[in-house]
């Protein structure tokens, strides 16, 4: 079968090559792979920042955003047949079984040593066939077999929402109403779409002109977009009960800071690889004492955000029968590999390869 492979920490190995079709034991699931999505973190891998071959294995197959087909089951699998549209989690627990792992948590995994489909330890899905623990498989439904691919980049949504309410609710009476969302890739649009959905005014940031796709798909919702070009965030007259910071840039993060309202709550989302010089950190430090605000990070998912954020898709789609849609806005066969993982155009949303 065809398989999208890098050599991991090795730069320029990206390739197409052929290798053997997995035999699922008897609790995993062989998936006939739909499509998958291309995020940061496969470029990232490209470039040999991170990632990690499984054992035993010269080379990792890439991809942790998935759509699929059961193809066959374990012996032991219940609850899945052939045919099911469903979408794997991406990371599964450590060896050791911390607390976290053990609860279902393995997103909040306390050793480090937990791996992840198309990143770490295990094979992802860019390839005709793959392979899964059938218990951190999710069903979808059939209304879904076009953008079910935005699952995953949801479930980042679904927890960064929901650990913040768990905070802020934990603390204090929380009645929040404005939120602001920086940056509209897909996650800051997924996250636009799952805000306005729970009612909340909503502005949305980014560098796109107002004309732009981005800026059209955050005007659909009924959310406020906001070009930063045009409107520096340091003139914002608004305040915001949570911020969710998705660009990665360290300082829209650091201006991030000063948009929270008291009592507020800034979730970051975003990877942040350049370096920035703090010009005060006293400042920030007293602002964060004196308005009882909170900053916190979250990194991926486990099943429980994928069970809503499946019911989430549902919900948007019936909401804007076409935003999903349109954010998928390239699809490539595996064979145009190259330009499927190269640099997207300023209009470019999601990039997706398709398998079926
Ligand atoms: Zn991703
Ligand atoms: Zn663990």
């Amino acid at each position: 079968m065809k398989a999208i492979t890098v050599i991991p920490r090795k730069t320029n190995s990206l390739k197409l090559q052929d290798v053997e079709v997995p035999s699922p034991n008897s609790h995993e699931v062989l998936l006939k792979v739909q499509r998958i999505g291309i995020c940061g973190t496969d470029r990232d891998i490209i470039s040999g920042f991170y990632g990690e071959a499984p054992e035993g294995s010269s080379y990792l197959i890439l991809g942790h955003e998935s759509l699929c087909r059961v193809s066959e089951t374990g012996r032991f699998v219940r609850g899945l047949k052939k045919g099911d549209l469903v979408v794997p989690t991406v990371r599964r627990n450590c060896p050791e079984n911390c607390l976290n792992c053990r609860n279902g948590e393995s997103d909040m995994c306390v050793t480090g040593h937990y791996k992840e489909h198309g990143i770490k330890g295990l094979h992802g899905f860019a390839s005709d066939f793959a392979m899964s623990d059938a218990s951190f498989v999710v069903r979808i439904s059939e209304s879904l077999s076009e953008i079910g691919v935005l699952l995953e980049p949801l479930t980042i949504v679904e927890k960064g929402i929901s650990q913040t309410f768990k905070i802020q609710q934990g603390r204090l009476k929380w009645k929040p109403e404005k939120m602001l969302v920086l940056g509209a890739g897909p996650v800051g649009l997924l996250a636009t779409a799952v805000l306005r959905m729970r009612g909340f005014e909503v502005h949305t940031v980014a560098t796109r002109e107002r004309d732009s796709l981005k800026a059209r798909l955050v005007e659909e919702t009924g959310a406020t977009y906001i070009n930063s070009k045009e409107t520096p965030l340091s003139s914002l007259e608004h305040k915001y009960d949570a911020v969710f910071e998705i660009t990665g840039s360290p300082s829209v993060a650091l201006e991030a800071q000063a948009l929270i309202r008291v009592n507020g709550v800034a979730c970051f989302l975003g990877i942040y690889r350049q370096q920035q010089q703090l010009e005060d950190a006293g400042a920030i430090f007293t602002d964060l004492v004196l308005g009882n605000k909170v900053h916190f990070g979250s990194v991926n998912a486990n099943k429980s955000y994928f069970v809503s954020g499946a019911k989430d898709l549902v919900l948007i789609q019936k909401k804007w029968p076409s935003l999903l849609k349109r954010m998928i806005t390239r699809q490539k066969e595996p064979e145009d590999f190259e330009a499927a993982y190269s640099p997207e155009s300023e209009e470019e949303i999601k990039t997706v390869i398709n398998f079926e």
